[in-house]
Parts: C-alpha cells; structure tokens; sequence
C-alpha cells in the first residue's frame, strides 16, 4: 500500500528537531523507518511530519569510556553495532544484533528505533533492562535518564512521550551476559526471548510474555533454580498463533535458563 501524504524535516541539530516536534503535535520521529513506514502503509499511524533523525550528529556514535561504560548514540543502526571495536566491550550487544531480522532491517533499523518502538517481540528491551542500561531523553524542558526497566510502560509506550526524543543508551561496564530465543523460523520474529547479565548477581529480562520486559532474579545460576524463578514470577504470557500462553510459559523458563548458563561463560 503506498503513504499517505505527509510532510517531512530533515534538521541537522537536536535543537531543531525538538523545535518542530513542539511546532507540529502531529510529527513524529523517523529513524530507521523499518517500523515506523510499515505501520503508516498499513494507516496504524499517521503522522502530519516526519522528522528524519538522520543528519543529526549528537544521535550518533558509539563511545567507550576508560572505565568500560558505552555510550550509544540513538541513530546507530544494528550493522554499524555489530562492526564497531568499540561495542566489543560488552560482546552481546553484537551478537543480539546480528540476529535481528535480515541484513536490509539491519542496515536501516535503529537502536533508538527499536526501544522506541516498544514492540514485546523485539529484541532489544530485554536486553537493555538486563545490562542495567540508562536511557537519555531529550525535550523542551532539557534532558533526563531513565533506568531502562523504567522506560518501557507498555506495548509502543515508552518514556520518551510526545515532544521528546531518546539521544542515547549508556551500558554500563560488564561481560557475564546472554541472550536466547525462541524464534519464527531463522532470524525471525520472537516468540519468547530473554537476557541475562551476572554482573553483580543474577538478573534476567523476559521479552514476548508480557506488555514489557519482566525482570527476574534468582537466587542463583543454576537451571533449575532459574526455571523455578520464572515459574514463581506468575508471568501471563499471551496466546496467539504461534504458541498458546502456557507454551510461552514454559518457553520462558527454557530460554531464561539458556540466557544464565551463556553469562555464565563469560564470567
Ligand atoms: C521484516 C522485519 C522484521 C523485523 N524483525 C525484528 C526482530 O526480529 N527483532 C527486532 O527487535 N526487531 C525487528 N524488526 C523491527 C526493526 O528492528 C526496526 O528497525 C525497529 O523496531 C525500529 O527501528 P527503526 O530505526 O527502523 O525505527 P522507526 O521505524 O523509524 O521508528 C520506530 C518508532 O520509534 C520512534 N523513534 C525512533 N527513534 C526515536 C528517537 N530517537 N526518539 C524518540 N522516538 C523515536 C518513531 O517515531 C517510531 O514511533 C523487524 C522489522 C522488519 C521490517
């Protein structure tokens, strides 16, 4: 189906950005695209202006601190993650991206897109909330970080709310961590994912069985002791055509305990 009419910016500063979201209510970010120009085809979302984040400097980057810490610029794509020496400090990063959809969505697709999107199949609030990251807001009233556990408030709900825009995600140092899933096929879709990062106890994020990621930690890393966690969580996965809720419920644990026993390795 082709887009509706629509008007379109392209500011080459923050500023400017954050000018013309507060001149058009109606506007909307644009990053990537890879969700955002599917849902407007499908007329879900129809947004007066995009404002294309695209030649904005202060979006991009990826910087490693001395102490281990990265900075993610919102505009940096899966591709430009997956190459940068710089990312190698925390490796799962990488390896989560590169098994995000194909190689066109991973040219195009964006870190800030893909949390902002707040999509429960995605693959990266999950992780996010794992690694204890910090996301950066901007708007008119200035900028504030929020925990990414706190960021996400429900199916394509995030912090950032109208006006705003995510500058970055800050990771903090670490290297005990995991990610599994259980996908549609290879690359595809999530039916239910989770991450897991041990750096200072063990913390696990469950992505597909909830609105938002739910957070778990067990008392320990062994498998069992992390199935049960999740079995206690009284998470109430949603059935749909690829797997009823108790599968879900199930897979949760599977994939959770697979995500702890790869951090495991690391540490
Ligand atoms: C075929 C296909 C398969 C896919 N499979 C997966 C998958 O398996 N796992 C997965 O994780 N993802 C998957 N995706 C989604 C993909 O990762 C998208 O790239 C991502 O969800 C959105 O990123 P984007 O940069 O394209 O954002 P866009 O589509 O441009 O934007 C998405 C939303 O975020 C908002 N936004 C973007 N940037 C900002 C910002 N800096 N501040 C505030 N709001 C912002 C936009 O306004 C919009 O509402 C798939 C996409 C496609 C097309």
């Amino acid at each position: 189906m082709l887009l509706s009419e629509v008007g379109y910016a392209r500011p080459a500063t923050l500023e400017q950005a954050l000018g013309v979201l507060a001149d058009y209510p109606g506007a909307r970010a644009l990053a990537g695209g890879q969700t955002l120009v599917n849902v407007m085809k499908a007329r879900a979302a129809a947004p007066d202006v995009l404002v294309d984040l695209a030649a904005i400097p202060e979006l991009k980057g990826i910087e490693l601190g001395s102490d281990g810490t990265l900075e993610l610029g919102a505009m940096v794509t899966y591709s430009e993650l997956i190459a940068s020496a710089e990312a190698r400090a925390r490796p799962i990063l990488g390896e989560v991206c590169a098994q995000i959809a194909d190689v066109q969505v991973r040219n195009r697709g964006t870190i800030g897109g893909n949390v902002c999107s707040s999509d429960p199949t995605n693959h990266l609030p999950p992780l996010f909330v794992a690694l204890g990251a910090e996301l950066t807001v901007a708007g008119p009233g200035g900028e504030r970080t929020v925990p990414a556990q706190e960021f996400f408030l429900g199916v394509y709900l995030t912090a950032a709310g109208p006006g705003e825009l995510l500058t970055k995600i800050t990771v903090p140092p670490g290297r005990s961590d995991g990610f599994a899933s259980v996908p549609i096929g290879v690359d595809g879709t999530c039916i239910v994912n989770a991450a897991a990062s041990l750096n200072g106890g063990v913390r696990v994020a469950l992505g597909c069985v909830g609105a938002t990621p739910v957070v778990v930690e067990p008392a320990s890393r062994d498998a069992e002791n992390v199935q049960g966690a999740v079995r206690d969580a009284g998470i109430d996965p949603p059935s749909d055509v690829h797997a009823s809720s108790d599968y879900r419920r199930h897979l949760a644990g599977v994939v959770a305990a697979r995500a702890v026993e790869q951090a495991g390795q690391g540490s």
